[in-house]
């Protein structure tokens, strides 16, 4: 058998990785032709790729790497517990110490009466496990009717079958019958793309509202939960205006439908709290989490349930649970990731140092011409490219077209920024200096240059009709 190591030469590589490997979210016809880049190895926000390239990792990965790559703390304590004990399951009647350890910590982190952890693999997972646990809830309180979780378009809440149909994207319903019944979708509060022209307050509060109309429509003893990223990531970055929030826990309230902050990106310190949920004035009755629970140094997720609920489920036995629930590798090396964010103070690194230096930098990005509204909290932030700033239009390619050639660009100069659409966003480590945000801004800005003279090469800077 070869050998497959990082020294083969890149064409190898990527020969094997296109023969071989389905990529996720890829054409992977398409990805063949033109070969896969190959990271080999990160330290801080700094990806290294088979040919030597160095690349400020604009995305932390997939939104997870907190507390920047190549953490030697993580790496010992996952080595640890692999000796101590690398498995051993939760399900019959039996516990180990990674997961009461991090149950307890994220009991003592989270807000309100958020005390109990269901643990799960991965923010699918969860999220899954959240879809059943709020119509089981409802069923042991006698509602059994309570059913329907209404979520929002182009919301991301995972690819599971489960988690694909919470979420709102057309392109994952299109694809192997999603959604599953009594899933319902409601607007979501992207001001930029669809306030036309009202006020985005008042946009704001008339897309909350529609939260209330659906539970009218539906009827209050059907509708059993409203799902929500306290910040739409996947989404393109969509910061809610201020209106949004408060009405849709005035409604959830008014109506006892609880509410589920699904918290996978927001959570540990992403908006300049400990949780999105904090940033945006909102009680949830349910979290998720992942990615950013363990910095991504190991595959973990989970729901943090409310004392009310959990109190609930506890009268009877809840048929779900994943292998790997709290797997105590994966557990301890979040308990370790958590140590490093409390201790070196990354939260308030956020809120205090390098969300307002990015927030300064990021928000002068809308002067380029080629960008319109440029979005920020803490450190997820996203630009919406245009061809006319003042009508707000989108491009006459179709969309996407103009994000990608921009991505592209970014790429070559070494950064990595992400499309959504038109829409370019960043979420980089928590733990990014000052000299390494004027590091990504120069580049960010090499980059929209380059796109802007290729669009007029292309004739492409024309508004849609
Ligand atoms: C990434 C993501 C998920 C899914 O998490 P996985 O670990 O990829 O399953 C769920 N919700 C949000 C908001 C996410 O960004």
């Amino acid at each position: 058998m070869t050998v497959i190591t990082n020294h083969l030469p890149t064409e190898e590589l990527q020969a094997l990785d296109a023969a071989h490997h389905m990529h996720p979210f890829t054409a992977n016809g398409g990805l063949a032709q033109k070969g896969a880049r190959v990271i080999t190895r990160a330290s801080g926000v700094t990806l290294t790729d088979s040919e030597g390239h160095e690349i400020l990792d604009a995305m932390a990965g997939l939104w997870c790497v907190n507390i920047g790559y190549g953490r030697d703390e993580l790496a010992e304590v996952a080595a640890r517990q692999m000796r101590e004990l690398p498995y051993y399951n939760t399900f019959f009647q039996t516990t180990h110490v990674p997961a009461i350890a991090l149950a307890a910590k994220l009991a003592e982190l989270a807000p309100g009466d958020l005390n109990n952890v269901f643990f799960a693999g991965s923010g699918s997972e969860a999220n899954d496990t959240n879809i059943r646990m709020v119509r089981h809830y409802w069923a042991m309180k006698g509602k059994p009717t309570k059913s329907i979780l209404i979520s929002r378009k182009n919301a991301y809440h995972g690819s599971s079958v489960g988690s694909g149909s919470l979420g709102g994207m057309s392109g994952m319903h299109a694809q192997g019958g999603l959604p599953i019944p009594d899933i319902h979708h409601i607007n979501q509060p992207n001001w930029w793309a669809e306030g036309g022209d009202h006020d985005p307050e008042e946009f704001g509060l008339a897309r909350a509202q529609e939260l209330e109309q659906a539970i009218l429509e539906l009827g209050e003893d059907r509708v059993a939960a409203f799902i929500a990223e306290p910040v739409q990531g996947a989404g393109g970055v969509i910061v809610p205006p201020a209106s949004y929030w408060p009405e849709i826990q005035r409604i959830c309230d008014k109506y006892e439908i609880l509410l589920i902050a699904d918290e996978v990106i927001c959570g540990f310190g992403r908006t300049g709290n400990w949780f999105g949920s904090e940033t945006m004035g909102i009680r949830p009755d349910i979290m998720t989490i992942a990615k950013g629970l363990s910095s991504g140094y190991a595959p973990i997720g989970g729901s943090i349930v409310s004392d009310e609920i959990a109190g609930v489920i506890a009268q009877d036995e809840f048929n779900h649970g994943y292998t790997y629930s709290g797997h105590p590798v994966a557990a301890a090396v979040a308990l370790e990731n958590l140590r490093i964010i409390e201790e070196e103070k990354v939260v308030e690194h956020v809120r205090d140092v390098a969300g307002p230096y990015l927030k300064e930098k990021w928000e002068a990005l809308s002067d380029h011409p080629l960008v319109g509204e440029a979005k920020i909290v803490g450190m997820m932030g996203s630009i919406a490219l245009t061809p006319n700033k003042e009508t707000r239009a989108a491009f006459a390619a179709e969309a996407g077209t103009v994000g990608f050639i921009c991505r592209e660009r970014c790429f070559a100069n070494n950064l990595v920024m992400r499309h959504v659409g038109d829409r370019m966003i960043i979420s980089p480590p928590l733990v990014i200096t000052c000299e390494e945000i004027d590091t990504l801004i120069a580049r960010a800005t090499k980059s929209l240059d380059e796109c802007y003279a290729e669009l007029k090469d292309q004739g492409l800077l024309k508004a849609a009709d």
